[in-house]
């Protein structure tokens, strides 16, 4: 055992602490006491400690202090070492004197020169990895160690590294103490064989191998890079002992094999074979310089991510400038406009009619970022957790699929996307939920009026939500409502759309559809719901609010009053449809 004298200690206490003749006057940090820490005190404490080897008490300034405060220092040192000396009497306890003298090789010569006269057992040079450079310290190292007495011990105070210790030995020394090898462990750092090892990192949280290939100590023999990772990672006391003990065990080995090399006379050939290897950092998991953050692209194709005043992400078509759900966050809008109109939930409970085993079957027109879908997958997985509901097949159509696949890349701004549907119809264009049997997802990728023959299923739900008639023209015309209505062939299906365009309607009209008003969702007053005739006539076909007789009236004036691709010679007899058409005719 060896015991620091306080010299050192009291060095480290820099606003309480008074240095006179008879010793280093401090305040305990206890109790606020006054304390004379005399040579004489020093050694009775490291005597009753029973330290195998005691320090000479010193006084220690900074590597870089100016001469007079370094040569008063070290005089000082001379006088308290001779004290020293004599307060051990006839103690078998071995005594160290300490080197001092700061930088200057003269005074350091001259501290050797008076210590050596006195009958100590070993030297220590002091006043070391206080401030100084490694290489200032490795110089005057190189120049001290050779001038103290070669038969009596060599201590360097306060190093260091491993490989601080074999260039310290290479220069004369034999002796060292440091707290680096647990203070390291207690941050997670270990010296292998396979270099400086951080087991904070995260590339060892499955890293069953040893700490050590190459070491034996009890740690190493027990315990994965992984477990050890863990406990670093939890601040488990463990974790530091265990780190500790390897390190320890590893600095023993480092000098076994030093001593071993001296006896061989091989040290050269040993410290030329460590120099390079004992500074390695990770050797196996090379901490690579860190690359900056590549950036998430915020466009892709024709689309860019928009995040609204309102703080909630959406996409915008780049060209046209319109964004999907502008005023709303995708899913309530969803919820509201899709889910909750078409009543949704309630359609998928009522399983157990045998007319309703049949799938229900939803296109979703305008796949888009899938906000859609996404709502009408989660109110299914949602009902069919609390109790039995009938299948439900999801049908997108979609011609582009960057505006998803932007959004994937962005999945913390669009949350619904967590979810194993959206990649898989992004990847591969079909989605079979793995937890609901009855529940499925295909896309249908191409333009939407010639997708609609390879459309498998007639819908019982649309979710018209194609950009406007701006950006995609072609889906908003007579032309495309017709086509709509004849693949729905006679199921009571039924449509929802955001828009309320009077031009819209008519052509929704003129399709053969029954147009009502849609509630209103966000800055949207009014948005529209498209029955077939089969609906309209159904049971619950009365629950929409059909648009009524005064608003022909309202048509009439309107400023858009035909869909588009109408030539003006079909206006009359299209005027006359909608009069017409039997929705009107009741009222
Ligand atoms: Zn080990």
């Amino acid at each position: 055992m060896l015991t620091d004298s306080g010299g050192y200690q009291i060095f480290s206490l820099p606003h309480s602490r008074s240095m006179s003749e008879a010793g280093a006057v401090f305040q305990s940090y206890l109790d606020g006491k006054t304390i004379l820490l005399s040579p004489e005190m020093s050694i009775e404490t490291q005597k009753a400690i029973g330290a195998d080897i005691m320090m000479a008490l010193d006084h220690c300034v900074a590597a870089t202090a100016d001469e007079a405060t370094a040569r008063a220092a070290m005089e000082i040192t001379e006088r308290w070492a001779q004290r020293s000396l004599a307060a051990r009497g006839d103690s078998p306890q071995a005594i160290f004197g300490i080197v001092q003298g700061a930088l200057s090789p003269e005074l350091r010569r001259h501290s050797v020169e008076r210590l050596a006269e006195m009958p100590f057992d070993g030297y220590a040079i002091g006043g070391l990895a206080v401030g100084e450079t490694k290489c200032e310290r490795e110089d005057l190292c190189e120049f001290t160690a050779p001038l103290l007495p070669a038969d009596k011990p060599r201590y360097l105070m306060g190093v260091g590294t491993p490989l601080d210790i074999l260039e310290a030995v290479h220069r004369g020394v034999d002796m060292f103490d440091c707290i680096m090898p647990t203070q390291l462990a207690q941050r997670g750092g270990v010296f292998t064989s396979r270099g400086f090892l951080q087991l904070r990192r995260g590339i060892y949280k499955f890293a069953e191998e040893k700490l050590d290939p190459g070491c034996a100590c009890p740690t190493c023999a027990r315990y994965s890079r992984a477990y050890l990772h863990h406990l670093t990672k939890s601040a488990e006391t463990l974790g530091w002992q265990l780190l500790g003990a390897h390190n320890i065990y590893f600095y023993h080995q480092l000098m076994r094999q030093i001593r071993a090399s001296i006896v061989a006379d091989r040290f050269l050939e040993f410290y030329r074979s460590h120099r390079a290897f004992l500074d390695e950092p990770d050797l196996d998991n090379p901490i690579r310089l860190q690359k900056p953050k590549r950036r998430r692209p915020t466009a892709l194709g024709h689309y860019a991510v928009h995040i609204a005043r309102e703080g909630f992400a959406s996409i915008r078509h780049v060209e046209s400038g319109e964004i999907m759900h502008m005023r709303t966050p995708p899913m309530d809008e969803a919820q509201q406009l899709y889910v909750e109109q078409s009543r949704l939930a309630e359609r998928l409970r009522s399983g157990d009619n045998a007319e309703h085993s049949k799938p229900l079957v939803i296109w979703d027109v305008g796949l888009g970022a899938a906000a859609n879908a996404m709502a009408a997958i989660r109110c299914y997985e949602e009902q069919a957790t609390l109790g039995p509901v009938r299948p439900m097949r999801i049908l997108s159509f979609e011609n582009d699929l960057d505006s998803l696949r932007l959004a994937l890349l962005h999945s913390r701004l669009f949350p619904y996307l967590r979810h194993a549907g959206p990649p898989a119809i992004a990847d591969g264009g079909a989605w079979q939920s793995k937890q609901f049997a009855g529940l499925s997802w295909q896309l249908l990728e191409g333009d939407f009026l010639e997708m609609i023959a390879a459309a498998t299923a007639a819908p019982d739900a649309i979710f018209y939500d194609m950009f406007s008639s701006k950006v995609s023209a072609d889906v908003w015309t007579l032309k495309a409502f017709e086509k709509l209505l004849t693949a729905c062939g006679d199921k009571a299906a039924e449509l929802f759309t955001y828009t309320c365009s009077t031009s819209v309607r008519v052509a929704l009209l003129a399709a053969g559809f029954y147009v009502a008003q849609g509630r209103s969702i966000g800055a949207k007053v009014e948005t529209t719901i498209a029955v077939t005739p089969a609906a309209f006539r159904s049971a619950d076909g009365a629950r929409h609010n059909f648009l009524s007789f005064d608003w022909i009236g309202r048509w009439n004036r309107s400023q858009a009053k035909f869909p588009a691709g109408l030539l003006p010679g079909q206006q009359l007899a299209f005027e006359q449809v909608i009069r017409e058409h039997e929705q009107f005719q009741s009222g």
